[in-house]
């Protein structure tokens, strides 16, 4: 996995500020694995391409994954700092080739990002479901007809068999004891940080070059310390 420059950030940033979140973070993942194609990456189980996403995540911005959530019972704002290295034993798991789940006889393969952007525009969670698990459907021809029942256990198959699909987060609240679960998106939440940092290097860009006259590769070609240092020096 390649390491992300200052530049990669910027880059990132501008290609992929107006896509679905679906795309942002299979473009993230391809300037870190440029050997996988677009459409390799697109077919990688969501465990695995969500795997990919921690490690790549941790390497440039460290292992804490900090965010605030709102409690669901008394609005109380949470804080939620996860280390990303607590996955680690889950996404060695995930990087081995997991066998299609069977159920009533019938096959089916764990969800991919084209899975999931097939679905993207279903009008409920339920029907989404559906259509997800028709096109994880390894049957030839028209897809069973499976009842509440039967879509909730390939459901729960497929959700067990690929741990990391799902990020699913714990959650107590110290001011009224409530207990709860949020979904973590690594793919929209790292894409936050890069936006973020995207802004931060055009900001330092143009505060340095309006100062000493450097060039935005000029500047961008700075280790972050010496960077910090010289506007440090700009802002007095
Ligand atoms: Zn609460």
């Amino acid at each position: 996995m390649r390491f992300l420059s200052s530049a990669d950030f910027l880059d990132l940033w501008e290609r992929g500020f107006r896509l679905h979140p679906l795309d942002q973070a299979l473009l993230i993942l391809g300037m870190g694995l440029p050997e996988v194609s677009y459409d390799g990456l697109a077919d990688w189980p969501l465990g695995r391409r969500n795997a990919a996403l921690i490690e790549l995540r941790c390497a440039c911005f460290g292992p804490h994954l900090r965010s605030w959530v709102t409690c669901p019972s008394c609005g109380e704002k949470l804080e939620c700092d996860l280390d990303g290295r607590a996955f680690t034993t889950v996404t060695a798991g995930s990087r081995k080739t997991i066998d299609p789940i069977v159920v009533n006889g019938c096959s089916y393969r764990l969800p991919t990002s084209r899975d999931l952007a097939q679905v993207a525009h279903e009008r409920s969670p339920f029907e989404a479901a559906v259509r997800l698990v028709e096109s994880c459907c390894m049957k030839d021809g028209e897809p069973p007809d499976l009842n509440e029942k039967e879509l909730e256990e390939v459901g729960e198959r497929l959700a067990s068999a690929d741990p990391l699909a799902e990020i699913l987060v714990g959650l107590r609240c110290p001011m009224c004891g409530n207990e709860s679960s949020e979904i973590l998106d690594i793919g929209s939440f790292f894409w936050t940080e890069i936006e973020a940092r995207a802004k931060q290097l055009l900001f330092a860009v143009h505060r340095l070059a309006e100062r000493y006259g450097w060039t935005e590769q000029e500047v961008l070609s700075l280790s972050e310390h010496r960077r910090a240092f010289y506007l440090e020096m700009v802002h007095g």
